[in-house]
């Protein structure tokens, strides 16, 4: 048996999961980089023995030694059968590990088994503990009420977005913008109907956004948008479309069709700007817009 072909050696290196592959005597001919990992065995410890000899001596849920009795590789071989089996198998370092097997037969040219694949996935609690981090790395970026990026990410993405200004230039504005009148409106139909205000606005901004620029909730009613590669009449074009798209919205509510405003303040970062002094400034814009009567953005 030969597994020489250099674009499926790769691939099998490549696999996340532990895979290795024994002829029909059973003599480990293969084994892949994640088989190192998952049992502690390097290739060159196990390649060319017999996979009974004392190397993962599968054991099941009631502690049967499978080597001894149903090993699914021979059960395979013998008839020519996938096999699933959730078993635990010996780490080199001693301890028992939980993995998930799928044993498939090879078979030659004339149907003849020929050896078989064992592929098998680690269970142990330290991948799904790695995954749930992931998982919670993700959750603390985003605002749970409308699902977008949270202020402590755009935090990290204004501090991206300047970098990549100043290492290649690429240009970048900020849009500042604030819900008009919020307060007065949960008062008079209620925080849910409020919540619900809140989702649909963050969805204008991120349905209607090129994809390289990004809209967070930076806070209550407030949010902030970075807008990409543009500079002052850009942003502005950009700002009150959306502007003009959040005042066309509405919901319906006890038969009546409510809707919002919002206010921007609209600035492109300048040589000289820090994260600090750019979003000061975008906030006195958006200041300067609610006094002059809501509903509008102003450039500076
Ligand atoms: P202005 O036009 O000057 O911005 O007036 P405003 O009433 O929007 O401003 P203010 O900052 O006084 O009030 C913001 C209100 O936003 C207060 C609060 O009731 C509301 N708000 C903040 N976060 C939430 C939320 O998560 N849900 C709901 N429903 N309302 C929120
Ligand atoms: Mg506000
Ligand atoms: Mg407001």
């Amino acid at each position: 048996m030969n597994i020489d072909d250099g674009f499926i050696k790769n691939l099998l290196e490549e696999l996340h999961d532990g895979l290795y592959i024994v002829d029909r005597q059973r003599i480990i001919r293969y084994w892949n980089r994640a088989a190192e990992r998952i049992t502690g065995f390097p290739a060159s410890e196990v390649v060319g023995k017999p996979c009974s000899a004392d190397i993962l001596t599968h054991v099941d849920a009631e502690g049967c030694n499978l080597c001894q009795s149903t090993c699914p590789l021979s059960e395979v071989l013998k008839t020519g059968r996938n096999t699933d089996a959730e078993v635990y198998l010996h780490h080199k370092e001693g301890d028992r590990k939980p993995v998930s097997v799928r044993v498939i037969p090879m078979r030659d040219e004339k149907g003849q088994i020929m050896g078989a694949v064992e592929l098998f996935t680690d269970l142990t609690g330290k991948e799904a503990y790695m995954l749930r981090v992931k998982e919670l790395e993700v959750l603390a970026m985003v605002d749970s009420l409308t699902g977008l990026p949270n202020r402590r990410f755009m935090e990290n993405e204004l501090s991206t977005r300047i970098e990549e200004r100043k290492r290649i230039g690429v240009p970048f504005g900020v849009l500042f913008i604030d819900i008009d009148h919020f307060k007065k409106f949960n008062d008079t139909w209620g925080h849910n109907v409020g919540d619900r205000v809140l989702k649909y606005v963050a969805r204008t901004f991120s349905s209607n956004s090129r994809p390289f620029d990004v809209y967070s909730r930076w806070g209550g009613e407030e949010f902030i948008g970075l807008v990409r590669n543009v500079h002052a009449d850009g942003l502005a074009g950009i700002g009150e479309r959306l502007r003009m798209l959040v005042a066309n919205s509405y919901i319906l509510h006890q038969g009546k069709k409510i809707s919002v405003t919002v206010s921007m303040g609209a600035t492109v970062f300048k040589d000289g700007d820090t994260s600090q002094s750019v979003l000061e400034r975008v906030d006195v814009l958006l200041y300067e817009s609610k006094f002059a009567g809501r509903n509008r953005l102003t450039l500076g």
